[in-house]
């Protein structure tokens, strides 16, 4: 077992992509999943180009069978696994009265069951290697306080919380960590996305939303996916080995826990 190996989902933007660039950066083998191969494709592409090891898998995180899937790909192509990222995540923009009920399924599939399929797989994994392992969940600010317009999501990175503190306390003898990063305002496509939602629902121009969230940044600038990226570095490195079941703040000073 050479090069560390770690599998990052929803890597073909965003968040994903820069953490998947970081690993890569830091010396391993990254697996990039998401549910459109040319994305990801894409960024294993440029991390090959910069010298690092990247290989592609399309696989979307809500159908367990496709989850575990990814796991086998990665250890077929790179012959093992060190560290999962359960980075892939919806939002979901709507007044919880105004919710319908499959834009609910759709977020409680995608950000709360598909972080379980990736627990479960990560963890038969290293449990079969006989090896540690670290798993590294998405939650939020909006894991720790429930905010207006984003109550089914709120919901959802609540649970990851739980989810990443029942996990930790399970695996924990059999030398797993689980922890979760918890961003604040990313400028990523997510972002636009939520803004466009919020100024119409409230009626302002777009860019407005995402300007009043801006301004309650104490570091005085959005988030930028680098300073998620150098969060889950950490947590993937051996430094963070005494460290499980923790969802750890990286807003730029937003929500002080
Ligand atoms: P993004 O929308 O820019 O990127 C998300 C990626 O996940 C996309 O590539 C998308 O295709 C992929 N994805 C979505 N559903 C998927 C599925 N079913 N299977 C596989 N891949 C899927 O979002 P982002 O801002 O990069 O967010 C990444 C994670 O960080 C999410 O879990 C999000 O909830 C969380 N987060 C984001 C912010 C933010 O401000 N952007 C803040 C806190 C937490």
């Amino acid at each position: 077992m050479s090069k560390k190996v770690a599998l990052v989902t929803g890597a073909g933007q965003g968040i994903g992509e820069g953490i998947a660039r970081q690993l890569a950066d830091d010396g391993f083998a990254v697996a990039l999943s998401g549910r459109h191969l040319d994305k990801v494709q894409r960024v294993v592409d440029d991390i090959e180009k910069n010298g690092g090891q990247a290989y592609a898998i399309e696989a979307d995180v809500q159908y367990r069978d496709q989850v575990f899937d990814s796991v086998k790909k990665t250890v077929e192509h790179f012959d093992h696994l060190d560290v999962f990222v359960n980075n892939a995540g919806i939002a979901h923009v709507a007044q919880i009265c105004n919710t319908k009920e499959e834009d609910l399924d759709r977020l409680l599939d995608i950000n709360v069951k598909g972080t379980f399929f990736g627990i479960q797989a990560a963890a038969a994994q290293f449990r079969k290697q006989e090896t540690p392992g670290k798993i590294i969940n998405a939650s939020s600010i909006a894991g720790h306080e429930g905010f207006e317009l984003l109550g089914a999501y709120s919901a959802t990175k609540f649970a990851i919380r739980g989810l990443t503190q029942a996990a930790a306390k399970e695996l924990a003898r059999y030398k797993i960590t689980v922890n979760a990063y918890c961003p604040g305002i990313v400028l990523t496509p997510m972002w636009d996305q939520i803004d466009e939602e919020m100024s119409q629902v409230n009626h302002v121009a777009k860019g407005e939303s995402l300007k009043q969230y801006l301004s309650g940044i104490a570091l005085g600038r959005g988030e930028e996916p680098e300073d998620v990226a150098n969060l889950v570095s950490f947590l993937a490195s051996d430094k963070a080995d005494y460290i499980t079941g923790q969802a750890i703040m990286v807003d730029g000073g937003i929500k002080y826990v």
